[in-house]
Formats: structure tokens, sequence, C-alpha cells
């Protein structure tokens, strides 16, 4: 007896966070979905995430997806079912010549009922003495906003997917195609057929829309981070989380252990694409003299480990969800470019309801 090829209303490349909030949100609409990944769940850059959420950015398209995302985070999802952020707040630190645009977003999320206010340095040093901000920066601080688990995050949304989601554990090849439509994916465990398809691979998109004559430049980028050992009374392990817009750091505490995950982004591009345990001494180093100057606790504090890894980033920089015009029935949605995590449920939002428009036709 021949075992039938899985069949689906949408194929979704890709188990990381945008492949899983769009599963969710398929199986909401009550569409059967199969997630094809040889990694399992969050097996890529999702698995590497620091899980840093907040809605404030000084662009006003991010900051709406942003937004809905924290929203949706603290609503701990549609059924209530996903882990709790922390709400230890965020500090977003800007140069005071952004003041007027960083006010501007602050008042758009105030109005759409987040709690945002802005800091100058003499308040943060009132409220958060570890802190070290000059005078030429101001901060966003959004006390709802924190950080999440982001492996039991994913996991809970493919929970939330319900009956209708299939795992297919395995490496998509290429497209299935009949005349102009995409109607599937090969695997290395066979076809899956499908009314449409997602791409949500990462760079492993680019190559799966190649196969279909679609051009999707994508590279991946490092991603890394280091793990400090802190003791109390630093005070570091209760302070919010922080993005140093000026210096590209960016910091929380790690929930546990007197850890603190400290990391700078770096231009680096074309890495493997590879999640592992640990940094060179180089970035060690190149971390602490950056992180050290906000923090200067860290300027001796010992390294307890780390995380060398990879995000996808488009020639803009800017990820995007896009109904290919190439081929009927795909949607991409790639390019987070390592900040894809507190996007996610809106991304998938968005990409879901593009799925069943593209399914329809
Ligand atoms: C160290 C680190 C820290 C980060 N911190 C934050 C943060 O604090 N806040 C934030 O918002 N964002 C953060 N990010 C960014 C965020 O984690 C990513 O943008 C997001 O996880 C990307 O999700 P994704 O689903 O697009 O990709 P991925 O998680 O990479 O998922 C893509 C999946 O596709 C699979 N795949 C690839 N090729 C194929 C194929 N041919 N067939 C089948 N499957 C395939 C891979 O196995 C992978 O599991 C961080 C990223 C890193 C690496």
């Amino acid at each position: 007896m021949t075992r039938s090829a899985p069949t689906a209303d949408v194929a979704v490349v890709g188990g990381g966070i945008i492949g899983l909030a769009t599963a969710e949100r398929l199986g909401a609409r009550g569409l059967a979905v199969a997630v094809i990944d040889p990694a399992g769940i969050a097996g890529g850059a999702t698995g590497a995430s620091g899980g840093l959420v907040r809605a404030f950015d000084l662009s006003a398209s991010r900051r709406r997806s942003a937004a809905a995302g924290l929203d949706l985070y603290l609503r701990r999802g549609h059924r209530g079912t996903w882990p709790a952020i922390r709400r230890q707040g965020s500090l977003s630190l800007v140069a005071r010549g952004d003041l007027p645009q960083a006010a501007a977003a602050v008042a758009d999320l105030r109005s759409a009922g987040h709690e945002a206010e802005i800091l100058t340095a003499h308040d943060l040093a009132t409220r958060f003495p570890a802190l070290d901000v000059p005078d030429d920066l101001v901060a966003v601080h959004e006390p709802n906003a924190g950080w999440l688990p982001v492996g039991p995050v994913a996991h809970a949304m493919a929970r939330d997917a319900g009956p209708g989601l299939q795992l297919v554990p395995a490496r998509a090849t290429h497209l299935l195609t009949s005349g102009s439509r995409a109607t599937g994916v090969h695997t290395t465990a066979g076809p899956v057929h499908a009314r449409a398809v997602l791409l949500a691979a990462g760079t492993g998109s680019t190559s799966l829309a190649a196969s279909a004559g679609v051009h999707l430049p994508l590279r991946t980028r490092a991603v890394r981070y280091c793990l400090f050992r802190v003791g109390e009374p630093a005070g570091l392990t209760t302070l919010p989380t922080l993005v140093d817009a000026t210096t590209g750091a960016w910091l929380r505490p790690w929930g546990s252990d007197s850890l603190v995950l400290a990391g700078v982004s770096s231009q680096e591009t074309d890495v493997p694409e590879t999640v592992r345990p640990g940094v060179t001494a180089q970035e060690e180093e190149r971390v602490r003299a950056v992180v050290r100057h906000r923090y200067p606790h860290l300027a001796s504090a010992p390294v307890a480990g780390g995380v060398t890894a990879y995000d996808a980033t488009s020639p803009t920089g800017l990820g995007e969800v896009t109904v290919r015009t190439e081929l009927g029935g795909l949607v991409t949605a790639t390019g987070w470019n390592g900040g894809g995590f507190k996007l996610a449920p809106s991304i998938g939002e968005l990409a879901a309801a593009r799925l069943q428009e593209v399914a329809a036709r």
C-alpha cells in the first residue's frame, strides 16, 4: 500500500517564529497547514533569539508592527496560553538630536494605549543608578515591555494552531508548480501538496524561490551575544532591557543566575546558518568594549557563555511579507535582520491574511 502525500491548504516552509505565528493564524481561520522544517520548531535563528519585545521604533511602520506584537504578547496570545512577558520594562536610547521624532513616537504609542515616556540622562541616573548614560542621549521607557522565553513561545504558537497543523520534519528542496501557480513543495520526505505556499525559511527561502524563477536576494548577518556574570548588589539583573541605537548595544537580564545577556549589532554578513553556544574571545572583547559604557560593571564581569548565530537580512535591511506576482499562490516573509521576534505576531496575522487570499484565487 502506498502512503498518500500530505495535503494542506497552506504549506509553510520554516518552523521559526514567523512560520509558526503564521501557522497559528491560519489555523484560527480554519485552514489546514503543513509546517516543513528539518530542524523542527525554532531550530534556526528563532532558537537563539534574545526575546526582547517593545513597541518603540522611530520608523512608523515597524512601530505599528512591534506595538501590535507587544499587545498580543501581553495578552499571552489569542487564547491566553503563551508564556507571560517578563515585564522588566524596556529602555530604548536615542541621540538627543532624535528627541523630536522620539517624542512624536511616544505620543503615537500613548494614543494607541501603550505606556511610554521620555527619560533624560538625569532621570535615568536617578531611577536606574547602575546605568551610565551621557547627557547627549535620551531614553524611551516602556514599563510594560521586557522579554520572553522564545522556545516556549514558539511551542505555544504551534499548539494554538490546533489539530490542523502537520509538522513535516524534512528539508524543502523545490517548489511544485503547475502553469503559473505554486501547488506545493517537494521535500526530502516527498511532496506536500497545497493551494498556497509561504516561504519563511530565512536565507533558505532564496534557493526555493529561485527554483520557481523568483529572485529573493537575502544574506545571513551575524547576531551574537555574551552572558556576563554579575553579582548583586550591582543591580543589573533587575534593570529594564536596553537597546542603544547610538552604539548598537542590546542587553537584558538573563532571568536567573545573576547573568546579563549583552550583544552589539554586527555588520558581518554571509556567516554560516548555524547556531552554536559560546562566542570567540575577540567577540567578547568587541561586546565588552561597547557595553561597558552603559553598564560600567561589565568592564570587569566574567563572561559565562553566549551564542553565535545569524539572521536573514534583505538589501533594504527590512523584513517584508510579499505576495509574489511571479508565481500565483506564493507568499514570502523573510529578512527580519535581527528584530523578527517582536514583530512575529503582527507579521503572522498579515501573512495569514495574504495566504488565505492567494489560496482562494
Ligand atoms: C542571537 C539572536 C538574538 C536575537 N534577539 C532578538 C530580540 O531580542 N528581539 C527580536 O525581536 N528579535 C531578535 N532576534 C531576531 C529574531 O530572532 C529573528 O528575526 C527571527 O527569529 C527570525 O525568524 P524566522 O522564522 O524568519 O527565521 P528562523 O527562525 O531562522 O526560521 C527559519 C527556519 O527555516 C528552516 N529552513 C531553512 N531552509 C529550509 C528548507 N529548505 N526547508 C525547510 N526548512 C528550512 C530553518 O531550519 C529554520 O528553522 C535575534 C536573533 C538572534 C540570532
